[in-house]
């Protein structure tokens, strides 16, 4: 793929896992990138920083929780006066932490849904009005195939990525008429701290490789492909969008 100019890509909880591999994807793929977490996750923040400027792109390490309307806001702010603009935004941040619904705690349920879901809404209402005003942005939202399929000890997780896929549809077709695509990803399972913690045994890794199609389970690279398509002119015609990016563990 080709790309005809830099852009600035802001990417949330990218301290590590998939939203590292996306920053530093997105660097080599040409972009300067706003890498952005949690305060607690600075040091990390840091080196992805560090991996972004070793390959010759401008690196922004942001301390924020997105999950904040005043903290979005203050980086969204920020960002615009030092970049200047804001091309693309990753939306990765994201929690999970297991229970069957039965013995969930309400504020573990909102939690999910605090970060998930309201931290996507509000990192979208921050930047649209930037993007809108320019005729041109990218955004692109880590769902999960957990938000199409839902399973035991993940009801409360998957609601929130559900409703990930349905704002995405949902901003797509409210500001495609100022030049804004909005879609979604849907990783299966990602070999990152999230994904690691929520395989419990060896006996689980070996049956969920054995029901993926290409019978392995996903690293954090497999999903920078996908988002460097979304974000590139080859997919100036794609919005609304939700693409499994799982190695054949869902279909619909
Ligand atoms: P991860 O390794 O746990 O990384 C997530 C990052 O987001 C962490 O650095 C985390 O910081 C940060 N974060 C959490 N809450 C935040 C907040 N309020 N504001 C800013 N940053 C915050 O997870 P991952 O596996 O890379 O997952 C990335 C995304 O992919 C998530 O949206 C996840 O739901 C989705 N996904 C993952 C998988 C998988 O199998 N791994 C599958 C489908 C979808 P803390 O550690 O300090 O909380």
């Amino acid at each position: 793929m080709t790309d005809t100019h830099t852009k600035v890509a802001f990417v949330t909880g990218a301290s590590r896992g998939i939203g590292r591999s996306i920053a530093i994807g997105l660097a080599r793929f040409g972009c300067d990138v706003v890498v952005a977490d949690l305060a607690s996750e600075r040091a990390a923040l840091d080196k992805t920083a560090e991996a972004v400027t070793a390959l010759g792109r401008r690196a922004y390490a942001k301390s924020m929780d997105v999950a904040s309307k005043a903290d979005v806001t203050a980086t969204v702010t920020a960002v615009l006066a030092e970049a200047g603009r804001i091309d693309v935004l990753v939306n990765n941040a994201g929690i999970l932490k297991p229970s069957l619904l039965q013995d969930l705690d309400e504020a573990t349920f909102d939690a999910h849904f605090d970060v998930n879901t309201k931290g996507v809404f509000l990192m979208c209402q921050a930047v649209l009005p930037h993007m809108r005003a320019r005729r041109f942005g990218r955004i692109v939202n880590i769902a999960s195939v957990a938000g199409r399929k839902g399973s035991p000890t993940q009801g409360h997780y998957a609601a929130t990525k559900a409703a990930v896929i349905t704002l995405t549809r949902v901003f797509a077709q409210e500001v495609g008429m100022d030049g804004v695509t909005v879609n979604a990803i849907c990783p299966g399972i990602i070999l990152t701290e999230m994904g690691r913690n929520n395989l419990g045994s060896e006996a689980e890794v070996r049956y969920w490789t054995d029901v993926t199609a290409l019978k392995r389970l996903g690293e954090p690279e497999d999903v920078v492909g996908p988002v460097c398509f979304f974000i590139s002119d080859q997919a100036d015609f794609v919005t609304g969008q939700a693409l499994n990016v799982c190695g054949g563990l869902f279909f619909d």
